[in-house]
């Protein structure tokens, strides 16, 4: 059967939300006080259809996966690994924040998540959950995708999409 258009499917629950503290840099000497948001995602995987089950990818395997990424770091302070103003150092079970030299917070490391990151923008977070996606997937075996979408909201309205095509091998 000849088919002209494509198909997606995309996941956005209750579920798929994390609570969790950040500041952002800015251009130049700026830096947001630490502060939270109840975050969401929103995931949309394109792809051919499965042969057998008429599908794009399975939603109960999509959830659980992106679940769980949400999971890891909700109820965290989300730090960014690769900010040249941001310096990010494990001291015992303390993890020690300083913002251009100067010591700034104090956190317990079990309330930490540090991420590969230079920001933690909704952009940056999306980019970040569509590379985590990925390991997953290919860890599964996954196969007929062609991109992963991924948006990120911080607060109503307020969101970053970021998408990534994937190159079958
Ligand atoms: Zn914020």
């Amino acid at each position: 059967m000849q088919r002209r258009g494509d198909f997606r499917v995309s996941v956005t629950k209750d579920y798929l939300v994390f609570s969790s503290a950040h500041f952002i840099t800015f251009a130049g000497h700026r830096c947001e006080g630490l502060h939270g948001h109840n975050y969401r995602v929103k995931v949309t995987v394109d792809g051919a259809l499965d042969e057998e089950a008429w599908f794009v990818f399975d939603f109960v395997i999509l959830k659980k996966i992106m679940k769980r990424l949400c999971d890891e770091i909700d109820h965290k302070v989300l730090l960014p690994l690769e900010n040249s103003k941001v310096q990010v150092t494990e001291d015992g079970e303390q993890i020690k924040v300083a913002y251009e030299g100067k010591p700034r917070y104090v956190f317990p490391k079990n309330d930490c998540s540090l991420l590969p990151v230079p920001n933690t923008t909704v952009e940056m977070l999306a980019e970040l959950f569509v590379k985590r996606l990925r390991v997953e997937l290919d860890a599964m075996g996954a196969r007929g995708l062609t991109a992963i979408e991924m948006e990120v909201e911080e607060n109503f309205g307020q969101s970053a999409v970021y998408r990534e095509a994937i190159v079958s091998r």
